[in-house]
């Protein structure tokens, strides 16, 4: 009776440690197969994506969305076409987070002229381009983020972003 006791014993244990190292098997296999895609999208993402936004004295940008991949190196220029200065006629690009209330941002940057029209310690905003007038341009180097998803962008000059906003999109 004791014998056959410990022949179960150790038929189990033997059983125990089969399942242990078919785990173990399974789950090196899939880091293995984590690692190579990691490897790949890294390579992709060494490149960086060069775009160019204009605005005008008509309170325009020059297109409606900008589209990125998420995690990927973007550098952005804001180039500003028109020749009214930046008193009146200045543009910037200011990529909202996510879930941001655009009209409640922009009124807030009102208030914050002196800061570029930025509202001082915002978290609202994701990147922006420094305000600018005609003739000039910024660039800016940021990389995207890894959320998919839809962005708001603006330039949060006084009025402007009725007219002057789009969608800053992560694929
Ligand atoms: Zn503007």
């Amino acid at each position: 009776m004791k014998r056959v006791k410990l022949i179960i014993a150790s038929l189990a244990s033997v059983l125990l440690i089969t399942s242990c190292a078919g785990d173990k098997k399974s789950k090196t296999e899939v880091n293995s197969e984590s690692e190579v895609k990691t490897e790949v999208s890294k390579k992709d993402l060494n490149e960086t994506y060069k775009i160019t936004v204009t605005g005008n004295d008509m309170m325009k940008f020059n297109r409606s969305t900008i589209t990125v991949d998420a995690g990927q190196k973007v550098e952005l220029t804001l180039k500003h076409i028109g020749k009214m200065s930046v008193e009146v006629m200045g543009h910037n690009l200011v990529v909202l987070k996510k879930g941001t209330d655009v009209a409640v941002f922009a009124t807030s940057a009102i208030a914050a002229k002196d800061n570029g029209y930025i509202p001082e310690g915002t978290t609202d905003v994701l990147v922006h381009t420094k305000m600018i007038g005609g003739g000039e341009s910024d660039t800016i180097t940021f990389t995207a983020p890894t959320e998919k998803g839809e962005y708001d962008f603006i330039c949060s000059f006084p009025g402007h972003f009725g007219m002057m906003k789009g969608k800053f999109i992560v694929e």
